[in-house]
């Protein structure tokens, strides 16, 4: 994809070539082409909202042979359990070998698909659907909008050129992948035409007060005293990000184990610990093996934390980014530290 330079800094969206290959990537499927979805390990709800919603749309336009899937052990974390599409989730190694599209979403690069990424190359072409502005173009086709909200903007935008109707199902999907990643309408990225896209969805009569409270506000009582105790040895470094502050804690596998819970419960850990007052950056450092950590970073505006996350090995948003981090908790703090203190400001 060419990426032409516009004001707010950020790459423009798409051009009206690849939105063009796009349709017609998916309109010119013979009728038993199989087609393959794959969103971002480790998924969240724009990645499997924009993946379900944008099946169950695929399934709506006469694609039979559909399947879906994440990289890592094929569990649906509980929150998005009840969403229309899961049953097109198939785990990753029973998934087509050779489809003749793969598409995929909310992914900046091939490393977020896991074992999965062999399918670009055996798949007849591939169509990836995002909105990072790191995103590397690393499909056939790109469908890449670093203005847009979330991944399902792009998905419904792309939807909407291939002449689906928008119903219940396909808007869940969709309404969830949108309050997600704009903070259930909270977030900069909450413009205009996120509050136009979630009227269209909500006409459809999804019902938003039961969505969130099953997505965002439902969460086993082992979770809240697990919360309990991670806040509680929540660190305040004041001076840190050159004076921005920076508040983190960490959990281990073991806190888990003590509490009985699955680790999906701690994705939601990072929105207790970045009310804080007194740092401009907040960190979760969330054990995912031995000496193997998944970092969530968060700013409010003074520091780029998805340069962070890059120059750690990871990627993300301005305000919202994360890496995988490896060795001794107090090091890879020590390296948080260090990249925070020389981090790229954000212009006010
Ligand atoms: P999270 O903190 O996991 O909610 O992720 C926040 C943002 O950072 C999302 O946009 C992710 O796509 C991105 N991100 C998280 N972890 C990684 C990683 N290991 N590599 C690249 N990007 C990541
Ligand atoms: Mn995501
Ligand atoms: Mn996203």
């Amino acid at each position: 994809m060419t990426e032409v330079a516009v004001a707010g800094g950020l790459p423009a969206g798409p051009a009206e070539s690849e939105w063009a290959a796009a349709v017609a990537a998916v309109r010119d499927l013979p009728a038993d082409a199989r087609v393959l979805l794959i969103c971002h390990v480790n998924p969240d709800g724009d990645a499997l909202g924009s993946m379900l919603g944008f099946g169950l749309g695929l399934r709506q336009l006469g694609v039979r042979d559909l399947q879906a899937t994440f990289p890592g052990p094929p569990e649906v974390p509980e929150p998005f359990r009840w969403m229309p599409g899961v049953e097109l989730l198939v785990p990753q190694d029973d998934t087509y070998p050779d489809p003749d599209l793969v598409i995929c979403f909310d992914a900046a690069s091939e490393s977020r698909l896991g074992d999965l990424v062999g399918r670009l190359d055996t798949a007849g072409t591939s169509l990836v659907l995002d909105h990072h502005a790191s995103n590397t173009g690393f499909g056939r086709i790109n469908l890449v909008d670093p203005h847009a909200a979330a991944t399902s903007v792009v998905a419904l935008e792309l939807l909407d050129r291939l002449g689906a109707t928008l119903d219940a199902e396909v808007a869940t999907g969709l309404y969830v992948a949108l309050t997600t990643d704009t903070g259930s309408f909270r977030f900069e990225a909450t413009t205009p035409a996120v509050h136009r896209m979630a009227a269209r969805l909500l006409a459809t009569g999804i019902r938003p007060g039961d969505i969130s409270r099953r997505v965002f506000d439902t969460r086993p009582f082992g979770a809240v005293r697990l919360f309990g105790e991670v806040l509680g040895r929540a660190t305040l470094e004041p001076a840190a990000a050159a004076g921005h502050g920076l508040v983190w804690t960490y959990a281990t596998r073991e806190d888990l184990v003590r509490h009985d819970q699955p680790a999906y419960v701690l994705e939601a850990l990072i929105d207790s610990v970045r009310c804080t007052e007194e740092a401009d950056v907040s960190c979760v450092i969330k054990q995912a093996g031995e000496a193997e950590w998944a970092v969530s970073l968060r700013s409010k505006g003074a520091v780029d934390v998805s340069a962070v996350a890059v120059a750690l090995g990871g990627g993300g948003h301005r305000f919202a980014a994360g890496f995988t981090g490896r060795g001794a908790l107090d090091e890879l703090v020590g390296r948080i530290r260090a990249e925070l203190a020389t981090a790229t400001l954000v212009a006010p």
